[in-house]
């Protein structure tokens, strides 16, 4: 078992922090992006940039080429759906992609927007660590934390809207 502090300030005991968040025990702020039978996404906001995705399987591995075909298509379809409405909504040009295998959680993707302020960080994959650093440390004002609820709403809402 691991403790972990949500953002909240809260601590949990969990065996796999995707487990607890895919499974419901864990309910991320700004609650449930989209969910399908087989993955699961949430804003981590931890790291307080709008439009930053975090889509994770329900079961419990950590490769790709442990996913089903089932799985594939449904991770392939959702990953799109989330890129459309990132662009449609918060107007996002650029999405930035990484999933690890040796994660100490499972299996999933990090969909991190590009902005311009992101810049001052470098100019591509190397900003990626000195970025999501700044958005934890310096960005955790009530106002920053209100405009990304507020932009996952935005997104939630246009899913919805997509599938009906
Ligand atoms: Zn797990």
């Amino acid at each position: 078992m691991r403790q972990i502090t949500l953002s909240n300030g809260t601590t949990v005991e969990v065996e796999c922090l995707s487990c607890a968040i895919t499974s419901g025990m864990v309910e991320p702020d700004g609650g449930v992006v989209i969910e399908t039978e087989h993955f699961h996404a949430h804003q981590d906001v931890a790291y307080p940039i709008k439009g930053l995705i975090i889509l994770a399987s329900k079961r419990h591995i950590y490769g790709f080429d442990e996913l089903t075909e089932e799985e594939k298509m449904d991770y392939i379809n959702l990953l799109t759906k989330i890129r459309k409405v990132q662009r449609e909504v918060l107007g996002i040009e650029h999405v930035y992609y990484f999933y690890n295998e040796d994660t100490t959680h499972h299996f999933h993707t990090w969909m991190v927007p590009r902005y311009e302020w992101m810049n001052d960080f470098g100019r591509s994959v190397e900003s990626l660590r000195p970025v999501l650093h700044h958005a934890r440390n310096e960005m955790n004002d009530q106002e920053n934390v209100n405009e990304v609820i507020k932009s996952i709403r935005m997104l939630i809402k246009a899913l919805r809207e997509e599938r009906e």
